[in-house]
């Protein structure tokens, strides 16, 4: 009987042996699918991408790569001196084009001013500050930076530390993503890219906001007027449900089209969020913006969008503010235009609201 013990002892040891052996070689597989993963990446980064496809392959390896709750990569708009999203996984469409970080603001602002990685510990250690934004709060940032230049930051959230591999392979990433947006040598398209919104290539809200400034201040100067005005699509939601997130982004590629052709050349277009446009028209009356922004309304009724399952067609809300009654800058004027869009949905949507000055208390 004592041998027979023996034998069943070294039966077991094979049996453990040889699950440990099917693990190893699971692993072993695993790795490797995750080593040609990285090499087609890293190809594919060296071949001849445009900046926007760089920032995209970037974003999908890491994906795949590590695991990641929220990820984003920001090209720095250097004459703006402002991060904007131009890749992203993970966060809601409705807050990506709001996302842009002022240099120092944040940890992804603090990452492109200080040229270093910062994860939440560095970030107290440089000091005190907030977030900017509520709906994103990275756990890791890496600068994108080659040669002493900063093309952009790579930013992170998950619930996990990041162990030594991992960063090392963050770093590498970083600089691979630096070199092929070297390589590309469209510094240009770069700064492009940087001041537009990846979906609908329209003006960004930085972008905007830069040049609303300047013709706020030209305006004060030789005192005209300059109308803004906010577009939102009504019931987007019920678009997506019904024809499915793709279809719902190439409609909004199509309106953005169509705004183009219904603006004039020197109004400014640009993605305010995720189905809001901004519009500024310089020189030019409330009322008149509004008549454009009507007939606009009016004339998406030709285009055949589709109908949604609860049957609605795709028509939109918007608010006309203009300066200097509505508001004396930036900010007070975009509030004015908000509010008025606000009472246009409140109205029951599919129409333009002209925002009047509130009647002065006596
Ligand atoms: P409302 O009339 O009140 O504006 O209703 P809404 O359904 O349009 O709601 P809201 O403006 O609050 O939300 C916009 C929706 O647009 C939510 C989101 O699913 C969708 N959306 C935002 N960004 C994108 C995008 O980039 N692509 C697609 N396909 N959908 C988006
Ligand atoms: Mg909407």
């Amino acid at each position: 009987p004592k041998k027979i013990g023996h034998i069943e002892i070294i039966a077991d040891e094979l049996e453990r042996h040889k699950r440990e052996n099917y693990h190893l070689k699971a692993e072993v597989k695993r790795q490797n699918s995750m080593n040609n993963l990285f090499f087609a990446s890293m190809i594919r980064l060296t071949a001849r991408l445009n900046p926007e496809q760089i920032a995209n392959e970037t974003a999908g390896l890491l994906v795949n790569y590590l695991e990641v709750n929220e990820l984003a990569v920001f090209f720095y708009d250097e004459k703006g001196k402002r991060l904007n999203i131009v890749a992203a996984n993970g966060l809601n469409d409705n807050w990506i084009p709001k996302i842009v970080y002022e240099l120092g603001d944040g940890k992804v602002g603090l990452t492109a001013e200080k040229r270093l990685p910062i994860g939440r510990r560095e970030f107290d250690f440089f000091g005190q500050k907030r977030e900017p934004f509520e709906v994103f709060d990275p756990d890791i940032c890496y600068p994108v930076i080659y040669q002493d230049e900063l093309f952009g930051v790579i930013a992170i959230c998950r619930e996990n530390e990041f162990d030594e591999r991992e960063k090392n392979f963050l770093g590498v990433v970083s600089t691979m993503t630096a070199v092929a947006l070297n390589n590309t040598r469209s510094f240009e398209t770069i700064s492009f890219t940087a001041s537009s919104d990846p979906l609908t290539k329209l003006y960004n809200v930085g972008y905007f906001k830069d040049r609303l400034t300047e013709e706020l201040n030209r305006a004060r100067r030789f005192q005209h007027s300059v109308t803004i005005t906010i577009i939102d699509l009504d019931k987007f939601k019920d678009f997506n449900d019904s024809f499915g997130h793709q279809a719902g982004d190439q409609l909004l590629i199509r309106l953005a089209k169509i705004f183009k052709e219904h603006f004039e050349d020197t109004d400014i277009i640009a993605r305010y969020g995720g189905d809001e446009f901004i519009v500024m028209c310089p020189e030019i009356k409330k009322q008149d913006t509004a008549r454009i922004v009507g007939n606009l309304l009016h004339d998406l009724e030709m285009y055949d969008f589709g109908r949604t399952k609860t049957g609605s067609k795709i028509t939109f809300s918007a608010g006309v503010a203009s300066f200097p009654d509505d508001g004396g800058n930036v900010s007070e004027l975009i509030k004015s235009a908000d509010e008025a869009l606000y009472e246009a949905k409140g109205m029951g949507r599919n129409t333009v609201r002209i925002r009047y000055p509130r009647a002065e208390k006596i």
